[in-house]
């Protein structure tokens, strides 16, 4: 395992005539967790879609491990990779959507399980066994049989978590995990990642959860107009904002 899990070389991204990233540089540890927080528009789940390649960038680089997120370079041209070969770099990389996006004819147990099963290199009873081990880790073992709509948003969540964590990833990218949460529902979601963190998962969190930035967070991003405005520790960037824009937005979330 390389030590910088993730780099980002200025990387641009548009959508036609909108550029919405503006040349984003970014390095995220090794066991880090590296909040994102930014007002509505900003680039967040762009800059997040570009870090596995669900979307293309315009220019700039994106390594996640050390390999060259959707691209092989070869006698100094970059060369795009096949659809198998993304596939390939994404699975290594788990995501966890504002909105969970179950299978709702599954149960818990073969929602957990799907994934790993599908890619087929290991036998099921092995999915099985850590699937059971995942869902008892995010405190749903009770629940293997239930279907997602018999859950609350909060244990869904907390599916969706397990889901991405069979795949065994060595990054997992949260997209305002907690945001479509009753306020009761969001700190159970939140102490599941906040385990995951104490256990050394390398992570990358777009959230307006302050108090998880400053509690867990071991790098804080602010992102405004797609550009990187200020970063930094998580306490010193929340106690003492340099820039204007991070007063402003923090004022409005604090
Ligand atoms: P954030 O997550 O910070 O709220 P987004 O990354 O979702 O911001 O969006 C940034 C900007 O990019 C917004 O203006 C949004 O409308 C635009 N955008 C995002 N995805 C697309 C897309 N697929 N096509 C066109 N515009 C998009
Ligand atoms: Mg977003």
């Amino acid at each position: 395992m390389s030590d910088v899990m993730v780099r980002a070389e200025n990387v641009h991204k548009s959508f036609g005539s909108l550029e919405v990233l503006k040349g984003i540089d970014l390095e995220v540890r090794a066991g880090e967790v590296c909040c994102v927080l930014g007002p509505s528009g900003s680039g967040k789940s762009t800059f997040l879609r570009c870090v596995n390649h669900l979307e293309k960038i315009n220019a700039g680089r994106i390594f996640v491990d050390g390999d060259l997120m959707g691209y092989r370079e070869r006698g100094g041209k970059l060369h795009e990779l096949g659809e198998r070969d993304v596939a390939k770099q994404r699975r290594s990389i788990g995501m966890v959507f504002q909105r969970f996006n179950l299978f709702p004819h599954m149960t818990v147990l073969q929602n957990v399980m799907e994934a790993p099963c599908r890619v087929k290199r290991e036998s099921k009873a092995d999915v099985r066994d850590r699937a059971v081990a995942l869902l008892d880790r995010v405190g749903l073992g009770a629940k293997t049989e239930s279907y997602p709509g018999q859950l609350s948003g909060g244990q869904q969540q907390r599916v969706a978590i397990a889901r991405a964590l069979a795949m065994r990833p060595k990054l997992m990218l949260f997209d305002e995990p907690t945001s479509a949460l009753d306020p009761e529902l969001v700190g159970e979601v939140l102490d599941v990642m906040k385990d995951l963190a104490r256990d050394g998962m390398t992570m990358v969190v777009v959230t307006h959860e302050i108090g998880f930035a400053r509690e867990v967070g071991d790098k804080l991003i602010f992102m405004d107009g797609g550009v990187v405005v200020e970063q930094g520790a998580p306490r010193e960037v929340i106690a003492n904002p340099q820039h204007e824009r991070t007063r402003a937005f923090l004022s409005k979330v604090l």
